[in-house]
């Protein structure tokens, strides 16, 4: 692992808040990126990290989170499409998600329980993703972020308030 760690952007960070651009090179650029990410994701103690979360607002994202039967699955998706189940096949799953820009709350987000993310990796060949468990949440969260979009933009105004009042504290906990 040759990538360096970065520090995470915390949420009202503008970056997090608004759409990532396209990846159009495919170069040594991102893959020296694409290290620092998986860098700056295990430094955090993390199973997903998007590059706007490293500050860089380029649609890629790396992951290294359990599937359904708790198999770490590890890997970077570039340029994400994500598909999720319709009709009879969608089944929202209601689990605690937290996010490395708002750390310490977490709170229930219901998701459906199957994802699949279409995209590149980094030398640009096609890459298709088939997440279930806790995988098939990071897949849709990691796209969000890509979309300028947190997990808390997905609560009801009341548990969004308090997902970012606990951070508040804490936050003024840790700097005293
Ligand atoms: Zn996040």
């Amino acid at each position: 692992m040759s990538g360096t760690a970065r520090p995470i952007t915390i949420v009202g960070t503008p970056v997090l808040h608004s759409p990532c651009r396209p990846v159009e090179r495919f170069d040594d650029e991102l893959a020296a990126l694409v290290d620092d990410m998986f860098a700056s994701m295990y430094a955090a103690n993390g199973v997903g990290l998007a590059a706007n979360q490293i500050g860089v607002d380029l649609r890629v994202f790396v992951y290294d989170c359990p599937d359904g039967d708790d198999v770490f699955q590890k890997g970077v998706i570039v340029n994400p499409t994500l598909v999720l189940p319709e009709g009879q096949e969608r089944n929202l799953d209601p689990d605690d998600e937290g996010c490395l820009s708002i750390p310490g709350p977490r709170a229930v987000v219901g998701r459906p329980d199957l994802a699949t993310c279409h995209g590149f990796d980094v030398t640009g060949a096609p890459v298709t993703v088939h997440g279930t468990g806790v995988l098939a949440r990071c897949l849709q969260h990691e796209t969000d972020h890509l979309d300028g979009m947190l997990y808390i933009d997905r609560l009801s105004k009341a548990a969004r308030k308090q997902v970012l009042r606990e951070f508040e504290e804490r936050r003024a906990g840790a700097a005293t």
